[in-house]
């Protein structure tokens, strides 16, 4: 959209009649059962509503799986001042919100309302990724000078993740030096937010300053930044990076749910075992969870607590009037996959994009010393179903 210089889009839903469902009884007996296996499930009935998606800072830290200056370590020294807990504590001593919906209805409420040190709203919606992406990867613990990137970059109108990519790409150029918030609060501001030469760099993302500065460590897939997950040490999420249609994207199948939080089985996150099949079959579920319009921390649920997908599909049915079987959700899940599949193709994506950049094969990652070690016939095997 950014290269179209469309920023958002606002529809007026004035003179809309309301949607109404073809069975309203039926939707809501099962939006009722819907709703209790949110609450029911310690991630989204607890962990997110509590400490937002940040929750996730002490949990990889712990793992040796949050990505570290630049992608050069697994664990971050400063990881309590950025963590879920502080952030929680610091909402509630400057009389924020720390938990919020981020739309009317949502019951999972993962958003916050952070304020600044005056008890001014700072900014909101306030993520795991950014916070890890400025935090660990760009080495800085100051919280509030986070949140100021954050607040310029929603304003702004580029992507957190990407940007926070970008900014540790720059530091280990020497554009600016790790750790340094003020300096990246500056240069969103005064480079970026004003399209000056270097904030047209850096706007342009990870993999455009790295060829411009000469650096090999550039963690991207197709282009696009990898997110706060190291795939050497979260491997089924390395393998979603590499296989998404879209370039490195956690949401496309978050494998992390089942290599880390034990949600929906458990796979042993530093081994290759069972990896290519999990980040397929999330993939699929996500694609299908996706064209429904829900959240995609439902999943949580979703994978441990069996009347959660059930009553979604009643929800739709009774909605609609139709009767789809959780056959024909997985189905819609593959279709949506194999026609993006098939775009990238034609638009010259194969398989030899599909891949991790080369220096994740070559730099152990402290403090597990492992690699990414999948080969190009493993991580092929996952288009098998298509
Ligand atoms: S809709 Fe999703 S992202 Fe938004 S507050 Fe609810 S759970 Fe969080």
């Amino acid at each position: 959209m950014g290269s179209k210089r469309v920023k958002f889009i606002s529809i007026d839903d004035s003179d809309t009649p309301a949607i109404t469902s073809k069975d309203p009884e039926k939707f809501k007996a099962a939006a009722k059962v819907f709703a209790k296996t949110l609450l029911d499930h310690p991630v989204s009935g607890q962990g997110l509503p509590t400490y937002g998606t940040d929750v996730l800072v002490n949990i990889l830290n712990e793992a040796g799986g949050l990505p570290t200056r630049n992608f050069t370590k697994g664990s971050f020294e400063g990881h309590d001042k950025i963590s879920g807990e502080t952030m929680h504590d610091t909402i509630v001593a400057r009389g924020g919100a720390p938990t919020h919906p981020c739309h009317p209805g949502c019951i999972i409420r993962c958003s916050q309302i952070y304020n600044d040190q005056d008890g001014n709203y700072l900014t909101s919606g306030f993520e795991y990724e950014t916070i890890w992406g400025f935090g660990a990867d760009c080495c800085i613990e100051n919280l509030d000078d986070i949140a100021m990137a954050d607040r310029l970059m929603d304003d702004i109108g580029v992507d957190s993740i990407e940007t926070a990519v970008t900014f540790g790409v720059a530091m280990e150029a020497g554009v600016l030096g790790f750790g340094d918030g003020k300096g990246v609060v500056r240069i969103l501001r005064d480079e970026i937010g004003k399209g000056t030469p270097l904030g047209r760099l850096m706007g342009g993302g990870a993999a455009q300053v790295g060829r411009a500065y000469g650096i090999t460590r550039v963690p991207v897939v197709k282009g696009q930044g990898i997110p706060a997950y190291d795939p050497r040490s979260v491997k089924g999420i390395g393998v979603n990076y590499a296989m998404s249609t879209m370039g490195a994207d956690h949401t496309s199948g978050y494998a992390v749910a089942t290599n880390i939080l034990n949600v929906g089985g458990r796979v042993d996150p530093l081994g290759k075992e069972g990896q290519v099949e999990l980040a397929r079959n999330l993939n699929i579920a996500t694609a299908a969870i996706d064209s429904t319009g829900m959240c995609l921390f439902i999943a949580f649920p979703a994978l441990d607590i069996p009347e959660c997908l059930s009553s979604l599909i009643d929800m739709i049915n009774a909605h609609f009037g139709i009767s789809l079987t959780g056959d024909d959700v997985t189905a819609l899940g593959k279709s949506v996959i194999k026609l993006e599949r098939q775009f990238n193709l034609a638009a010259g994506l194969g398989p030899e994009q599909d891949r991790l950049p080369e220096f994740f094969s070559l730099e152990p990652l402290p403090p597990h010393n492992v690699v990414w070690d999948f080969t190009p016939a493993e991580l092929d095997a996952y288009w098998d179903f298509a």
